[in-house]
């Protein structure tokens, strides 16, 4: 019953990024590249809202973790080291009929692409053995395509992190527990993409890698744990709809000390919620691999225990698309004809729409668009909309989240004051026009 709904949801939410211009499939006008998707002029907008929260709350408001923007490509030895060469593989199997391939342990899709095949005879499928398919993306660097020159798209973004972690160190002044965060593009060539954002080759990446004493980490794992958790709730995220999930044992990279996901409610997962970020602590893993392979000491020397270590690292990492959906979802809701993505204010794409109330009184356009010069050279992202008739511009605004439309009419010219019409309750007061930023920023 929820994946009917869900499937049914999920449909409503595809079709509304795609009218309103939040994401569009990459080279549709060539019948699309499957697993690659474009964010529109509002999907931008939501996204760099996304990023600016998280590096806020990961970066910015403390003093322990400073920001790097390492390259998409690296120098293959770092993935020789970090173990991607040899096992950043996913089960595969093909069909031999049509030559289809599937992740191996994606059950329901294979009997699924069983059903298009006759039950009997020659022509009924039949699977060859699962095969190690590794993720990567290959490439070369420099004028040769040649075995030696060849590198790869980062799968994630950690490595960047781990081979700049002597750099940082002695650049600044952290001292552990410190982070190093950065957001940044990753390739992952998944053999099934689907549902939309949750699963696709090209993706931007959010991680923060925690430097700890290992004697501390179990206690750093929890603590990022709860603050992730918390980050959702307070930006929206329904409590019932999202909780933590700590893997068992034979579900964690060998070199894990422990992992715990977030788990969203997906729409399109029948059974129970499904990953949304993993926490993990990495243990001493990559920075001895780092360190074997490169030769460069990359222990850690604590000025106040007067000891040297290889930290150990705690890791939130999350996809900055699967986290839009998400938000997406969470948000959207229907009700006495109106769609309205009841998003937080901090993350809406537009944070307030101005109107005249009639587009032909040129007193109201004047005003109005005094108004809206002066919110948005605060604000950014503010609308003017003087096209149809005030339902039709407030529906236009519900569906894409903005939680306030702002309506300029004769009373306007009078006492210098607006309406202001809540998203979410409808309401709508009379706003002083010296007040409406300040009325807007406090929200
Ligand atoms: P999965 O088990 O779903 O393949 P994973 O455990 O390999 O994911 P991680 O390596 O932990 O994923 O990646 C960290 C985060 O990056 C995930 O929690 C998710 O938010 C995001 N992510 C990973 N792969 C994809 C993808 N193919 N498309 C979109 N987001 C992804």
């Amino acid at each position: 019953m929820k994946q009917e709904n869900g499937l049914n949801l999920m449909e409503k939410i595809v079709a509304l990024c795609k009218r309103r211009g939040f994401v569009f499939q990459n080279s549709e006008i060539y019948g699309g590249l499957n697993g690659v998707w474009d964010l529109g002029p509002l999907g931008v907008l939501l996204a760099n809202n996304i990023k600016r929260e998280w590096w806020n709350s990961v970066v910015l408001s403390r003093d322990d973790v400073v920001g790097l923007d390492s390259s998409i490509l690296s120098h293959r030895r770092v993935w020789e080291a970090s173990g991607h060469i040899a096992s950043f593989t996913d089960p595969l199997i093909e069909c031999k009929i049509c030559h289809e391939r599937f992740k191996a342990d994606l059950k329901k899709e294979i009997e699924e692409h069983a059903k298009t095949h006759p039950s009997t005879g020659s022509r009924q499928v039949a699977w060859t053995d699962v095969k190690k398919f590794n993720l990567m993306f290959k490439t070369f660097v420099g004028p040769l395509d040649n075995e030696e020159n060849k590198t790869y798209l980062r799968p994630e973004t950690a490595q960047g992190i781990f081979i700049n972690f002597e750099n940082v160190l002695s650049t600044t002044r952290v001292k552990i527990p410190f982070g190093i965060a950065q957001i940044g593009k990753g390739f992952r060539n998944e053999i099934t993409t689907g549902n939309f954002l949750f699963r696709v080759r090209e993706f931007e990446m959010m991680e923060l890698e925690y430097f700890v004493e290992p004697d501390t980490s179990k206690k750093w794992f929890d603590y990022w744990r709860q603050e992730r958790l918390k980050w959702y709730l307070d930006l929206g995220i329904k409590k019932e709809n999202i909780k933590l999930v700590d893997l068992p044992k034979e579900d964690i990279a060998h070199y894990s000390k422990g992992t715990t996901e977030i788990w969203y409610n997906w729409p399109f997962i029948a059974e129970d919620f499904g990953e949304l970020e993993g926490v993990a602590n990495r243990g001493d893993y990559d920075l001895k691999q780092q360190s074997k392979y490169s030769g460069r000491d990359l222990s850690y020397f604590d000025d106040d225990k007067k000891k040297r270590y290889v930290p150990y690292v705690i890791e939130p990492s999350v996809g900055v698309g699967r986290m839009m959906l998400a938000f997406l979802i969470d948000a959207y809701s229907e009700g006495g004809n109106r769609v309205v993505l009841k998003l937080h204010p901090k993350l809406s794409p537009i944070k307030a729409a101005v109107f005249p109330l009639l587009a032909n009184k040129m007193d109201l356009v004047k005003l109005a668009r005094n108004i809206y010069d002066n919110l948005k050279s605060e604000f950014g992202s503010i609308a003017f909309d003087d096209r149809g008739n005030i339902g039709k511009r407030y529906f236009y605004q519900d569906e894409i989240g903005t939680p306030y439309c702002v309506t300029v009419d004769f009373q306007s010219l009078e006492d210098q004051t607006v309406t202001v019409r809540d998203r979410d309750t409808m309401k709508q007061e009379r706003v002083r026009i010296d007040k409406l930023s300040s009325f807007i920023r406090q929200e």
